[in-house]
Formats: C-alpha cells, sequence, structure tokens
C-alpha cells in the first residue's frame, strides 16, 4: 500500500480536509487511526477541456448532470501490506446517477473499495478512473468538489450548527437553510436554543445519532456532489428519525451517483444494482429479486438477515 509517514504534514492534511469539508476522510483516519496522506497530482490534467459540465454553473438546471458521476474500477488489486491482497482484480463501471450497494460479509472489502475511491490509498495494481480520469491524476479539491462521503454516525465538529454544515467553506444563509429542509433537519434546528447558531459539542452528544445522521446530509446536500460514497448507519435509529432518514436519503440521492455499503434491506431494495463481495472479489451482480433468484451467496446472505430481524 502507498502509505507514507509525516505526522506535520498529516495534521496539515487534516486540517485541510476538515476546512474544505472533506470530513469523511478526516474521519475515516481517525478510525484507522493510521497515518495517511494523500499527495496531489504532478502532473493535473486538463479537467476543463475534459469535461463540458465545467462550462454550466454548478446550480443550472442546464448542467448535463446524468453525463457525470462515473466510476471505474480497472483490474484493481490492493493490499494493506506485502502480498496480502484485500482486493483481487475488481472491475466494474457504475454509471452516472446509477445507485449501487456494496454487500458481503465482514472483512469481504467493502470499506476497502471505498477508501481506494476516496484515495485514502491507492491500488496495488490497476486503476480507479471518475468520470474517465484516474483518481491520482485529479486534484484533491477536484475529487472533494466532486464526491461526498457519509459515513456512520455523522462526524461533528465542535462548533455551532451552521459551521457544522458548511465547513469553512461560504455559503450564504439560504443556501444553509435549503440544504437543511432538504435533508429533514431544519425543523429540529429552529427549534434549538440559538438555532443554526446553537453550539454542538465535538462527539455531538446533544444530538441523537439519527439527528447527527441527517447533519451529515444536510453538510453532504449543500455540496451537490455528482457522486455520494455512504456507509450507512448500522447503529438502531430511533423509530422517530428512521422514516425522516430514510426520506432525506431518497432526497439526496436523486440526480447522483451513489455506492452505498448497505446494513438494512429497505435500501437494498431500492438501489439499481447490487455489488455481492467475497474475499475481495465481486461474485455476483444484479438487482435485489435477480440475485434473490439467483440463490447465491445474496440469497443466503438475505436470508440470514431476515432471520436475524424476525
Ligand atoms: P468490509 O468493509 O467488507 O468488512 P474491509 O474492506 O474492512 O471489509 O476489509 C477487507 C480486508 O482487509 C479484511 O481482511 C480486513 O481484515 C483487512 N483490513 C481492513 N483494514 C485494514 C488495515 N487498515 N490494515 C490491514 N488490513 C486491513
Amino acid at each position: 500500500a502507498q502509505r507514507l509517514f509525516d505526522p506535520l504534514r498529516q495534521f496539515a492534511e487534516k486540517f485541510t480536509a476538515i476546512q474544505a469539508g472533506f470530513t469523511a476522510v478526516e474521519r475515516v483516519s481517525d478510525i484507522l487511526d493510521e497515518p495517511i496522506e494523500i499527495r496531489d497530482p504532478k502532473h493535473i490534467k486538463n479537467l476543463q477541456a475534459r469535461n463540458n459540465q465545467n462550462d454550466f454553473p454548478r446550480s443550472s438546471p442546464l448542467a448535463p448532470r446524468s453525463s457525470v458521476g462515473e466510476i471505474r474500477f480497472e483490474n484493481v488489486w490492493f493490499a494493506y501490506k506485502d502480498d496480502d491482497y484485500v482486493i483481487k482484480d475488481l472491475n466494474f463501471v457504475i454509471h452516472p446517477g446509477e445507485k449501487v450497494a456494496l454487500v458481503g460479509p465482514t472483512g469481504a472489502g467493502k470499506s476497502s473499495i471505498i477508501r481506494l475511491l476516496c484515495r485514502l490509498y491507492e491500488p496495488s495494481r490497476g486503476r480507479i478512473l471518475v468520470d474517465g480520469i484516474d483518481v491520482r491524476d485529479l486534484p484533491q479539491a477536484e475529487l472533494r468538489s466532486r464526491m461526498a462521503v457519509i459515513l456512520q454516525e455523522g462526524f461533528l465538529f465542535a462548533g455551532d450548527v451552521k459551521g457544522n454544515i458548511i465547513l469553512g467553506d461560504s455559503y450564504s444563509f439560504e443556501e444553509i437553510t435549503a440544504a437543511a429542509k432538504k435533508t429533514n433537519i431544519a425543523q429540529f434546528i429552529e427549534q434549538l436554543p440559538q438555532g443554526y447558531d446553537t453550539q454542538l459539542r465535538e462527539r455531538g452528544t446533544n444530538l441523537s445519532s439519527g439527528q447527527k445522521q441527517l447533519l451529515a446530509f444536510a453538510r453532504a446536500a449543500i455540496r451537490d456532489p455528482h457522486i455520494l460514497v455512504l456507509d450507512e448507519a448500522t447503529a438502531n435509529l430511533d423509530v422517530g428519525t428512521e422514516a425522516l432518514i430514510q426520506d432525506a436519503l431518497d432526497q439526496l440521492l436523486v440526480n447522483r451517483t451513489a455506492i452505498i455499503i448497505a446494513h438494512r434491506l429497505s435500501t437494498i431494495r431500492n438501489v439499481d444494482r447490487i455489488f455481492v463481495l467475497k474475499r475481495g472479489q465481486l461474485v455476483e451482480s444484479g438487482t435485489h429479486e435477480e440475485l434473490l433468484q439467483q440463490g447465491g451467496l445474496y440469497a443466503s446472505l438475505h436470508n440470514l438477515q431476515m432471520l436475524g430481524t424476525e
């Protein structure tokens, strides 16, 4: 694995990541508790020339959104150390606007795929392309603007609600409230003592896990990314927020490519395709119904989960 150690640089990277709103990266490295450094490419590709969507303002209805947000893995191999490959010759294309769920037993490689996509690590062999461009050739800022990552339990920073949505970027108050409305958190925020100026504790202990999740959705919504990467919450959410979250998520997914580590069956049913992983390989793919019919690994995982929930 490409892993370089430089504590100072690492700190700077983390800080920049926070400032730039790519909190998930910070969060992932937080979880991994490992030094991670991602460098900007030496040769930065001329994105303007290759991506005509840049000719349109981001929010313009004319922007050909359907033509952006493609994810492609080409012969991707990856090992955290030596030849201990956890991803083995992975090949797939996720089309613009398509929703794909990653499922598979623990240790199958789901999180590793997401870490590779976010460039927390680089493939040992093969390449990963976003909109036809190798992610190694994409400047961090560009990758960040194309992709938002939402991990289990929205991560919060010490600061106010507003700051936790904008994360150092400049957005108008109208944009902030619009993002909060879209993600079903506005009502809750308005009921707080100081509304959007209410201070939050760093680990978000004054919010429920569902509210933290919605706030993480608002943070993603305001950035209007083409690609959403989502590690769905496993935690038991209170019944009240569960429906709000599902609805907010449905809204958030509209017009975006999404790659979801799904833990709940309800999410899996709504996606376009399910990728079933086993020991770093893609062993099945298809819709929920197709895979059930196939009677393979997905069908048995599904039946196990059904047993577990009943
Ligand atoms: P999943 O998300 O499907 O549970 P992961 O991608 O987390 O699977 O893990 C795939 C394999 O990689 C597992 O065998 C796991 O033990 C290993 N692994 C995950 N993270 C690390 C790491 N930071 N260092 C070394 N091995 C790891």
